[in-house]
C-alpha cells in the first residue's frame, strides 16, 4: 500500500527506529511514546484493521505476541509488566490504518484507559 505510513516504514521509506525484523513482522519504537517503553509490532502484510484481519493472517498474530514478549524481555519489563494493545476503529483511537500492537511498559499504566 503506497500510501500507508506503516507500509512505507516496512519498505524503508520512512525512517524508524527498529528493533527486530523478520518475514513476517517488523517491530519499532513508536514516534510518540506514551511510556519509556513503547514499540509498535506490526504484521508485514497491509490489513486494515483488527477486524478484517482473516483466518489465513491469524499466524502472523501469533508471531506479533511473540515478538512482543520477546522485546519486553529485551528491555526490561517483563516481569514489572507491559501491556500489549491494539486499536481497532476511530472509538477506538486507531489512526494508522494498518494493524499494529503497542507494546507499553516502563511505568505503571492505568486502568481503564480513557
Ligand atoms: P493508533 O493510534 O493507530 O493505535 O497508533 C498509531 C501509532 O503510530 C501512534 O502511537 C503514533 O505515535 C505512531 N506513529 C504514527 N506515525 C508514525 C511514524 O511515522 N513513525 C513511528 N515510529 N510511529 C508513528
Ligand atoms: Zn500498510
Amino acid at each position: 500500500m503506497a500510501n500507508c505510513i506503516f507500509c512505507r516504514i516496512v519498505a524503508r521509506q520512512i525512517p524508524s527506529t527498529i528493533l527486530f525484523e523478520n518475514e513476517k513482522v517488523l517491530a519499532f519504537r513508536d514516534a510518540h511514546p506514551q511510556a519509556p517503553t513503547h514499540i509498535l509490532i506490526i504484521p508485514k502484510i497491509h490489513v486494515e484493521r483488527l477486524s478484517t484481519l482473516t483466518p489465513d493472517d491469524l499466524p502472523v498474530v501469533g508471531e506479533c505476541v511473540r515478538v512482543a514478549n520477546l522485546l519486553a524481555e529485551q528491555e526490561g519489563i517483563s516481569k514489572t509488566g507491559y501491556r500489549l494493545v491494539a486499536n481497532c476503529g476511530e472509538e477506538a483511537g486507531q489512526s494508522v490504518w494498518h494493524v499494529h500492537f503497542h507494546l507499553l511498559g516502563g511505568r505503571r499504566l492505568g486502568w481503564p484507559p480513557g
